[in-house]
């Protein structure tokens, strides 16, 4: 057999970190254990009829088993604005400001493509999901990571960046509701972050899959679209993958500064030729129709939230309560790190759950649950790390 070696753009790649856990899963596994998993990020419950009744409508129509446009179905890009409009009271022109993706993982990891040069700098907030950082590498960007802290909310402490790397950076990387800490960010921070931008001339790129997990009606995450200015500076992700249950299907949005969203539909009009029509016709069904079963799915959600802080409550272990997403990010026991904590509770109770490091260093000393179980499994996982 031939032998072909990895580009350089791989083989550079950090080592997947969760590596250690898959191994020591199996084993435990080999055991006989019955191994529950808090560890992964995809809803565990099905895509709504609704939903699945406006695919099978647009599959039967001819029209839509052609090519797509690779920007997305005028329809498609107004029920985006529409959405918007209606969920954030912020205005977006669906022919210039909204581009259908295919998941906004791929948005986010096309997007560096079109505006990063190799060597430009851009920051990462961390810990983090990891397309930003691998994203911006492939693109030959240099990724400078920026902490958050619980000590400042999950939120970058933007007065604690430098100027000098203000007048450097091309771009920065937030995501709120966050993925792994489930911190929100608050109009201040953006007001903030959006003034910073301006003046250095930075893109925000914000990611926003979880606005609609969110568990005090008082307190709905944000979009940067609402607020004053973010539309001039940002570029913002977003997805049906968690609000409806569509993580398989395959669609997402990106959506503001008409220059960002003109710049990824060039790199996406290169590289893929958008999202199957019917598709997007049941995206239009969840965007227009689907604010009833998301407000059932938070009700799910924050029920699993509350048994789970309840039994790390009894467990001794801290962690804060979240206002939105389905993770819980919780302090690991005094006198373990992260990894030691998770192959210990994976090793003698066969439940999953992930080490904070593997989102980047400022993970360490915490890790995280999903809330993606049923309530049975979760139960008794959250039993058996109580009896731990
Ligand atoms: C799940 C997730 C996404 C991507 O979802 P898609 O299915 O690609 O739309 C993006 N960002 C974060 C933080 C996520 O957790």
């Amino acid at each position: 057999m031939a032998q072909f070696k990895l580009a350089d753009r791989l083989e550079k790649l950090p080592p997947y970190l969760f590596a250690e856990i898959d191994r020591i899963k199996a084993q435990v596994a080999a055991r006989g254990v019955d191994i529950i998993s808090l560890g992964i990020g995809d809803p565990d419950m099905p895509t709504p009829d609704f939903i699945i009744e406006a695919m099978k409508k647009a599959l039967e129509k001819p029209a839509n088993h052609a090519y797509p446009s690779y920007a997305g179905m005028p329809a498609y890009r107004e029920a985006v604005a529409d959405w918007y409009k209606m969920r954030f009271g912020a205005s977006l022109d669906p022919k210039t400001e909204v581009v259908s993706l295919i998941g906004s993982k791929e948005g986010i990891a096309h997007f560096p493509l079109a505006f990063v040069n190799p060597g430009d700098l851009v920051l990462v907030c961390t810990p983090n999901y990891p397309v930003y950082n691998i994203a911006t590498e492939f693109a030959g960007g240099v990724v400078k990571f920026v902490p958050l802290t619980e000590g400042n909310s999950f939120l970058p402490d933007l007065d604690a960046i430098d100027e000098a790397t203000w007048v450097k950076a091309k771009a920065i990387f937030v995501n709120y509701p966050n993925n792994p800490t489930a911190a929100m960010a608050d109009e201040a921070f953006y007001v903030k972050l959006i003034k910073l931008a301006k003046q250095y001339n930075v893109i925000v790129v914000h990611d926003t899959a979880y606005t609609e997990i969110y568990y005090n009606e008082n307190n709905r995450p944000l979009s940067i679209m609402s607020v004053p200015g973010g539309k001039d500076v940002a570029i913002e992700f977003h997805s049906l993958s968690k609000t409806y249950n569509m993580t398989g299907w395959r669609i997402g949005m990106a959506v503001g500064n008409p220059d960002l969203v003109h710049g990824l539909g060039k790199i996406k009009e290169n590289v893929d030729s958008g999202v199957f029509q019917a598709v997007q016709e049941a995206g239009i069904a969840a965007l227009r129709e689907g604010e009833p079963f998301a407000a059932e799915l938070r009700a799910i959600y924050k029920q699993r939230r509350d048994t789970v802080i309840a039994a790390l409550k009894k467990a001794g272990i801290r962690c804060n309560v979240p206002e939105s997403t389905f993770y819980i990010w919780a302090h690991v026991p005094e006198g373990y790190t992260s990894s030691a904590f998770v192959t210990k509770v994976l090793q003698e109770t066969g439940v999953v759950v992930t080490p904070g490091n593997g989102f980047g260093a400022p993970g360490e000393g915490y890790f995280r649950i999903s809330l993606t179980v049923n309530d049975a499994r979760l139960e008794e996982a959250v039993s058996r790390i109580a009896n731990l």
